[in-house]
């Protein structure tokens, strides 16, 4: 379920510190160490997963409550109306650097695309 080398698992096991702004059962969100936009979040599930290609049939829940995260935790920072950007970055070719999946969440100005 965790694994003891995986940094955001630390994180979940209150081990290294966060700035934790949301949590449920099954994720857990916090403010990325190095913002890229005014808000920028990471919303994590508290299963250790290293990407989200080792999710199969099955995992529903989490991952709902992963994507269902993103629209509660705009709501309570005031930035559901104004818009928002969430991203899953997958493998090396996506720019993946931690390897325990997560969605990064980022508003307060407004995002390009495509991203670089
Ligand atoms: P990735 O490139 O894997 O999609 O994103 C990893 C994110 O994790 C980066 O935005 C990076 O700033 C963030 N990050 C890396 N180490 C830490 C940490 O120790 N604490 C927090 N809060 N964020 C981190
Ligand atoms: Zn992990």
């Amino acid at each position: 379920m965790s694994d003891k080398d995986c940094l955001f698992c630390k994180i979940i096991a209150g081990e290294i510190p966060a700035e934790k702004i949301y949590e449920n059962d099954y994720v857990l969100a916090f403010k990325d160490i190095q913002p890229a936009s005014p808000h920028h979040y990471l919303i994590i599930p508290k299963i250790h997963k290293a990407s989200l290609q080792e999710f199969v049939d099955g995992d529903q829940q989490v991952l709902g409550e992963l994507m269902l995260a993103a629209p509660k935790i705009a709501q309570e920072q005031g930035f559901a109306e104004a818009g928002y950007r969430t991203v899953v970055n997958t493998g090396k070719d996506g720019g993946q650097t931690v390897f325990h999946l997560h969605m990064h969440l980022l508003a307060g100005r407004e995002h390009q695309w495509p991203p670089g």
